[in-house]
């Protein structure tokens, strides 16, 4: 954007940072260093750069309270961003947050896109061992975090339940030593449902997430079991778990696969017809079992975007009917556009939560920066392994390797994202570029993580552009 104009003499304010890139037809997207936007038409932009804008215009106006001019002497506005800035950073001063126990890489399912390389049953290798478990519970307590989330993952964790039910008595027993905030989740498919793992549920205060594709042919043809209806005992334990310890304790997450792609409506009006008040639409993850299938399952971030679209009005429809009913990737990403605050999502932080958002402990007992960089081991890349929980707690936050993914990820240094008007939106994920591109930082005009997000960003300030009916339901997503 040049001009050869020179500048006002009438300017009487300063330019505080912003990013700016052509949104649509002559209009320009900014925003600035705390998420704030404003669409702007070209001609407005060249003033406001030029600092030609008149004190007396709305748009001036707009432009200082969202903190894109200061035109005060006082330190008061710049001392307003900084802390805004501060809070929307906040997460970072409390460290790995995060914690995950791969208790098993067993399972009794056979999801051709199983991001995890599941193991079958009867291997009993596979999995986290008494002590493995105990160590790994004492080590994720070394984190200053004032909040821990436990989570068990798989394989299918209830193929280990013995430790499962351990890990979290000795967490509990950590907790009454040095109190926190601490919340239990179980990754399950929900198939090995027992009365006895119900009753655990109630007593630990165990959120649940399980996985439901849609509806039965979809679901069953992405995850297949090997002698039953995958669908119908996932939906009948899915009830089961919501009559025992409440729908709000229950969750579900889907992948989208190559035949998903057809299908947002109806896997839509499965989970409304379960109950569940949210969705997240979730694309196929480049990692394990995944790569092998790739040609059944793979498809561009033009098709998901395609689908997600889709999903995305029919769900604002279903608001506009009277259904409460939310996406949550959608509601992560307008958290960060609408409000002063982050989020812990860990695939959207700057720098990445690799390790200090989040840690995973393998089954062997060896640690990962991430869930994603744990399935990476699993195809035998040990890039992302940061020690055992053997080593130090600190030997492990402060190496070297810890120390560099983290400072290659600031989205503010990274070629492409600097520039990027979506960055305050936008995270690094190094695992999925390293797996995908080679190295951690990636090529962003190539990268399809890069794609994806930067159609849904554009996608959700259109309709809060233009909608007004989704810009109101939106509210409610994020209040
Ligand atoms: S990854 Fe893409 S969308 Fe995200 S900040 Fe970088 S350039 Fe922007």
């Amino acid at each position: 954007l040049t001009t050869t104009a020179p500048k006002s003499p009438a300017s009487t304010y300063d330019l505080l940072p912003f990013r700016f890139a052509a949104f649509r037809g002559q209009d320009y997207i900014v925003t600035n260093l705390v998420g704030e936007y404003a669409i702007l038409p070209r001609g407005i932009l060249v003033d406001f750069v030029r600092k030609a804008l008149p004190r007396s215009s709305a748009t001036y106006t707009d432009l200082k309270g969202r903190h894109f001019l200061i035109d005060d002497p006082s330190s008061v506005a710049l001392d307003l961003l900084a802390a805004k800035y501060r809070t929307k950073l906040a997460g970072l001063a409390s460290f790995t947050g995060l914690h995950i126990f791969v208790t098993t890489l067993r399972c009794n399912n056979l999801c051709g896109y199983c991001q995890a390389s599941a193991i079958s049953p009867d291997k009993a290798r596979y999995d986290m061992s008494m002590e493995t478990g105990l160590k790994a519970a004492a080590f994720s307590f070394k984190s200053p975090s004032p909040e821990l989330k436990i989570e068990f993952q798989g394989g299918e964790p209830l193929l280990n339940f013995e430790i499962v039910r351990s890990v979290v008595a000795r967490c509990a027993e950590l907790n009454r030593e040095k109190p926190r905030q601490l919340e239990y989740v179980l990754c399950s498919n929900l198939t090995l449902l027992t009365e006895e793992v119900l009753s655990f549920f109630e007593q630990s205060g165990m959120f649940v997430s399980t996985s439901l594709d849609g509806p039965e042919e979809l679901h069953n043809k992405n995850r297949p079991t090997p002698t039953i209806s995958g669908y119908r005992t996932v939906v009948k334990n899915i009830r089961r778990v919501q009559e025992a310890v409440g729908k709000s304790r229950i969750s579900a997450l889907m992948t989208t696969t190559r035949s998903s792609l057809v299908f947002p409506e109806a896997i839509i009006d499965e989970y409304v017809k379960l109950g569940f008040s949210s969705i997240f639409l979730r694309p196929i993850n480049p990692y394990g079992r995944t790569t092998a299938a790739a040609s059944e399952c793979h498809y561009s971030s033009a098709a998901f975007c395609d689908f997600y679209r889709r999903a995305l009005h029919y769900i604002l429809d279903l608001n506009r009917k009277g259904i409460y009913f939310r996406e949550e990737y959608a509601a992560i990403v307008l958290r960060k556009m609408l409000t002063p605050y982050g989020t812990g999502f860990v695939d959207l932080q700057s720098p990445s939560a690799t390790g200090i958002g989040v840690l995973a402990y393998n089954h062997d007992g060896r640690i990962y920066a991430s869930d994603e960089s744990r399935m990476l081991a699993q195809m035998n890349d040990e890039t992302f392994c940061l020690g055992h929980v053997d080593d130090d707690y600190v030997d492990v936050v402060c190496s070297d390797k810890l120390v560099d993914m983290i400072s290659s990820t600031m989205l503010e240094s990274i070629p492409g994202c600097t520039d990027c008007p979506y960055m305050m939106y936008c995270g690094a994920d190094p695992v999925r570029h390293y797996r995908l591109q080679g190295d951690l930082v990636g090529h962003k005009p190539t990268s399809e993580f890069c794609a994806k997000n930067m159609e849904i960003f554009r996608m959700l300030i259109e309709l809060l552009e233009d909608d007004r009916s989704a810009r109101d339901i939106f509210e409610t997503w994020v209040h």
